[in-house]
């Protein structure tokens, strides 16, 4: 059967996407190009890995009674019947790329240390600040246990919020131990639990039998009362636990980064221990709602688990759209930087002219436009207005017999014709002219 051919269907955006046009853009680009600055100076380096895993190994790292392997990931069967997933984090795919390519050898500085910034995708429900593909900026440092390095984690994440004008943060702080801790609390929290267990959310009564640490991390409201009361992580740590949070919290107090400690916390994935941390942020641009930009923690196990060598690795992951909300909300969009050039073509000949023209000038380092519609002289100037052209070069009949531009600076209105072969360097003469003048 023949499909239909069907003209003019208006085709929508998957739920929970988004476009992100020019103008945004060009903020997103200043905020990334201010990130990978901070990135630098902490001797980061960008790390780009596919978009797409088998589904085994998120499973597997996330942890499989996670929300983000029990309820979002965007998983599917290749050609091949592969089981594969769009990356709902960025750390998976990191900590496999490092055991991958052996980065934990010699040859390679200690701690190893990586950035990234893309898209990643969970089907969640979309709301304000969470959509279904949204975006990351995150780093992994691997290699170090040291504790100094978790502060060092936290105060990169801050320096980085600062740095696009991001302030009044609040950080939280929370430990989950080492191995020996999450088993006593394990338990503690069964014994705590389970004469409760028919007042817990379904999901947390999954939980309780999978993994009761998850409980604590519900966001179902029926769980919230019981979750109040329940036992403290911080009366179960190891003396070793104890030891590696203190020296933290005593590394924040030094760096004078306040922080509140709050017990109660876990993150949503099952690979971290020890540290955990969060930096919240209330604002009108989350109509003034806390929320969190910035999350991580150390995962000392998570490299072993990928299949590599038994190296601790610490990081946080920042949401990007998050992020640019409060940027905007900081600080409107910028107008549109102007165009140095607009070349105005009087005739087709003019036209042809004014390509070789324009390409020249582009050449020379300036920003040009002209016209591709066939407008007359009178839009064409119009439109050199609108997109605030500082010159103007006009073609026509008279110029392409002299091959010369008219070039008019707007701002004075002073008009000059030049030799086709002098229009860079006039140009040159131009804006040092303009810069000496401080315009
Ligand atoms: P939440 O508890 O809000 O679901 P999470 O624990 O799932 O958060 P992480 O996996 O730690 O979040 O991701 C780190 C950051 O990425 C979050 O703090 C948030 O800023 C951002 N983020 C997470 N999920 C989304 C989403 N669906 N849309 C936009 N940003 C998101
Ligand atoms: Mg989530």
């Amino acid at each position: 059967m023949l499909l239909e051919r069907k003209i003019g269907v208006k085709y929508q955006k998957p739920k929970g996407t988004a476009d992100i046009l020019p103008q945004e853009a060009q903020l997103w680009d200043e905020v990334e190009a201010k990130s990978r600055e901070v990135f630098r100076r902490y001797r980061y380096g960008e790390i780009r890995v596919p978009l797409f895993e088998s589904y085994d190994l998120y499973a597997r790292s996330s942890g499989d009674t996670s929300d983000i392997v029990t309820k979002e990931m965007y998983d599917f069967n290749d050609k091949g019947g592969r089981h594969m997933a769009l990356r709902p984090e960025g750390t998976a795919g990191v900590v496999r790329a490092y055991v991958e390519n052996k980065l934990y050898g010699p040859e390679f500085p200690k701690p190893y240390r990586v950035y990234y910034m893309g898209p990643m995708f969970r089907y969640e429900r979309p709301q304000s600040g969470r959509q279904r593909e949204f975006h990351q900026i995150g780093v992994e440092a691997f290699g170090s246990d040291s504790p100094l390095l978790d502060a060092e984690t936290i105060q990169l994440g801050v320096d980085l919020l600062h740095s696009v004008g991001v302030h009044d943060l609040r950080l939280a702080i929370n430990t989950l131990g080492d191995p020996e801790t999450r088993q006593a609390y394990h338990q503690a929290l069964v014994d705590y639990f389970t004469p409760h267990k028919a007042e817990l959310s379904e999901d947390s009564q999954i939980r309780l039998a999978k993994n009761p640490l998850r409980i604590l991390d519900s966001k179902d409201p029926q769980d919230k009362p019981l979750v109040a009361d329940a036992p403290s992580i911080l009366d179960y740590l190891t003396p070793a636990a104890q030891a590696h949070f203190s020296v933290v919290k005593e590394s924040l107090d030094k760096l004078g980064i306040a922080y509140v400690v709050d017990p109660t916390m876990v993150r949503g994935l099952d690979y971290y221990n020890h540290t955990i941390f969060e930096i919240m942020t209330t604002s009108p641009a989350f109509g003034n709602k806390e929320l969190t930009v910035l999350a991580g923690g150390r995962y000392d196990g998570l490299v072993e688990q990928v299949g590599g060598p038994a190296l601790p690795g610490v990081g946080f992951g920042l949401g990007t759209e998050r992020l640019m909300l409060l940027v905007q909300h900081n600080r409107p969009a910028e107008e549109a930087a102007p165009l140095n050039v607009y070349i105005a073509s009087l005739s087709e000949p003019a036209g042809a002219e004014a390509l070789v023209l324009a390409h020249a000038i582009r050449e020379a380092g300036y920003t040009v436009d002209m016209d591709f519609l066939n407008r007359k002289a009178k839009s064409q100037f119009k439109t050199a207005n609108r997109e605030n052209a500082q010159l103007v070069i006009t073609l026509g009949e008279d110029e392409l017999a002299h091959s010369a531009a008219s070039i008019k600076q707007m701002a004075t209105g002073q008009q000059i014709q030049v030799p086709f072969a002098e229009v860079t360097t006039e140009f040159h003469k131009i804006y040092q002219q303009l810069v000496e003048e401080g315009k």
